[in-house]
């Protein structure tokens, strides 16, 4: 990782894609904080399509894709993707894309893993958005108090393995899933459908930014991925670490790299932090 201020005037000006994960890239101890949602409208202003890519759920990207300023969501770590066509009358129409693969979370390994997990896992708890999750098990070891180590998260994701399913590590939780898809996957399923991104010809269109194991596979994609700096709890836990980093962690940093990608290509009033 290199400082994002190492990042080349040519390289901000290709960019047409700002992605984001949410938990802990643009919130800081759970709240959205407002240079990162300045940020956000500063990026929708100087159009550029941005797109949050989270592990949050359905429920929450139904929101996110009325509500925010942003082109579109990739939620559940890539189950669907949720975004609003515009209408003349400005109310919005929600469309929704489920991943071909995705599988319902009614599924019942999914219940054998919740169990032994909280079996295992002394002071591990569902988390309290299962309720808006169509396809993904969240387990929450630290978005609410006890906060449990990474080591126990990372059991629990081992767990997750012997009995079939795929588990991400975030910040908070550990989701589990059973389709065969991650942020990744539907990422690029999005851009390609909705935007005619061409993979390959159009890496350097795509600018991501991120905190945590759970977003190693799109910082292993993209040349311009980021991160803000409290990626460093990390550090042993991700392989492929994005090419820059901001200075500032959680939604500063967030807020940094973005004020970085606007001054480099040129805006007129590029958005200050
Ligand atoms: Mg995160």
């Amino acid at each position: 990782m290199v400082p994002i201020q190492q990042m080349t005037p040519a390289q901000a000006a290709g960019v047409r894609f700002v992605l984001t994960d949410i938990d802990d890239t643009l919130t800081r101890g759970g709240k959205l904080q407002r240079e990162a949602y300045a940020a956000l409208w500063a990026l929708h202003d100087a159009g550029l399509r941005v797109i949050p890519v989270t592990g949050r759920p359905a429920g929450w990207c139904d929101l996110i894709a009325r509500e925010w300023p942003v082109d579109g969501v990739v939620g559940e770590n890539g189950a669907l993707a949720f975004w609003e066509n515009p209408s003349g009358s400005g109310a919005g129409t929600l469309q929704q894309e489920f991943h071909p693969e995705a599988v319902t979370n009614e599924h019942p390994v999914l219940k054998r893993i919740q169990e032994r997990a909280l079996a295992e896992a002394p002071g591990l708890r569902v988390a309290r958005d299962q309720f808006s999750r169509l396809f993904d098990l969240a387990l929450d070891f630290a978005e609410e108090e006890p906060v449990l180590p990474l080591s126990l998260a990372e059991r629990v994701r081992a767990i997750a393995g012997e009995e079939g399913a795929r588990a991400k590590v975030s910040s908070i939780h550990i989701n589990v899933w059973m389709g065969n898809y991650d942020k990744l996957s539907m990422t690029e399923r999005f851009l390609s459908r909705r935007f005619g991104w061409q993979s390959g010809a159009e890496d350097g269109a795509v600018l991501f930014v991120g905190d945590s194991p759970n977003d190693e596979p799109l910082f292993a994609r993209f040349p311009l991925a980021c991160a803000v700096a409290n990626v460093r709890r990390y550090r042993g836990l991700i392989r492929n670490l994005p090419a820059f980093a901001a200075e500032r962690e959680y939604g500063e940093g967030f807020a940094e790299i973005v004020s970085t990608l606007l001054e480099k290509r040129g805006e007129a009033e590029p958005f200050r932090v």
